[in-house]
């Protein structure tokens, strides 16, 4: 039999929660900052180190969340925000992933100029390029930043709509998303914006359980109408809970290396996939962010060999192209 790292390289995967601006190669980093004049550090090896989480930085979700300031100085051009999506896509293709959901937050990347539609539109391109170039069924899901609050969030839904794969004929806008720090706004904030985002054929996810209680996965069930989630590690806290995520089929996106390394989950511990699995809860098994965590859908992969089978693993890929938000069609010629 072939060693199980060939048979996961060699397995269909599916990516349902990776970040842009995380998860951009150093090495295209580097050379857009080089052509803007914008190098922060004297090399490469050193901008490395301010993009990757390092041992010593482990523990709290604000320090992972500090790894996105530098992505953020060459992501507000058209072209760079293009060939970057690009980049990302390839390398997931690379990694054997046959489906891939995108994540990204069109507000942070207007500082340059850019308006909302441009920025989604810089991301739609790449993925259509890389659909093409990589057979890779793409799409994109818009992030609203909860610390903006409800109100932009609503704009974005709009703007969403107006970029959905439904509406068009290539790779578009598949669904909709709250991200940012979790303590001071509750989901329910943003009950409007998941309203006109699921009216508009979107569909809907939220981080939630990452920094908070149980309760609040709750009221991102409830309130939100989400039928995934980010994370939703503390959900595992509560047996009603999972009774509900399982009964429901609400699928919770998991990042493993991220979340050990936010805190979300403690070192020592069982990652919270386990339980879901048990529980009849579905999951999926995802990056979160290739270059602010180190890591690639193979590794992340890989790292349920010591939980699961292979074919247990298999299947979890399986099931999670189901979730995918993607309509699935034929793939899109280039534009
Ligand atoms: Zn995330």
């Amino acid at each position: 039999m072939k060693p199980s790292s060939d048979r996961i390289r060699k397995m269909p995967k599916t990516e349902l929660h990776q970040h842009v601006d995380g998860s951009i190669p150093p090495s295209t980093i580097w050379r857009m900052m080089r052509r803007h004049r914008l190098t922060p550090v004297r090399d490469p090896r050193a901008l490395q180190k301010l993009l990757t989480i390092q041992p010593g930085e482990e523990g709290t979700l604000l320090a992972y969340l500090d790894k996105f300031h530098y992505p953020l100085w060459i992501t507000q051009f058209y072209e760079n925000i293009q060939e970057v999506t690009e980049a990302i896509a390839r390398d997931a293709a690379k990694n054997g992933v046959k489906t891939l959901e995108l994540r990204y937050s069109p507000v942070i990347h207007t500082y340059a100029g850019l308006t909302l539609r441009q920025a989604i539109r810089s991301v739609l391109t790449g993925l259509n390029r890389a659909s093409k170039r990589h057979g890779i069924d793409c799409g994109l899901i818009v992030i609203a930043m909860r610390q903006h609050g409800p109100h932009i969030a609503k704009i974005l839904a709009r703007q969403a709509i107006s970029e959905a794969q439904h509406l068009h004929d290539r790779a578009g806008v598949v669904g909709f998303d709250i991200a940012g720090p979790e303590r001071t706004t509750p989901p329910r904030l943003f009950r409007e914006a998941y309203e006109v985002a699921a009216k508009g054929g979107l569909g809907v996810t939220a981080h939630s359980g990452e920094e908070v209680g149980p309760e609040v996965v709750w009221q991102t069930i409830d309130d939100l109408g989400v039928s995934r989630i980010g994370h939703a590690c503390s959900a595992v806290r509560d047996p009603v809970l999972m009774r509900r995520l399982a009964r429901d089929g609400i699928l919770v996106e998991c990042c493993l290396t991220s979340n050990y390394q936010t805190g979300a989950v403690a070192r020592e511990a069982k990652h919270p996939i386990v339980d879901f699995v048990e529980k009849g809860v579905p999951v999926a098994i995802c990056t979160d962010n290739t270059t602010v965590s180190g890591t690639d859908q193979n590794k992340e992969t890989a790292l349920l060999r010591s939980y699961f089978s292979l074919k247990d693993i298999a299947r979890i890929h399986a099931q999670a192209r189901e979730y995918s938000y993607i309509l699935k069609r034929p793939r899109p010629s280039a534009r």
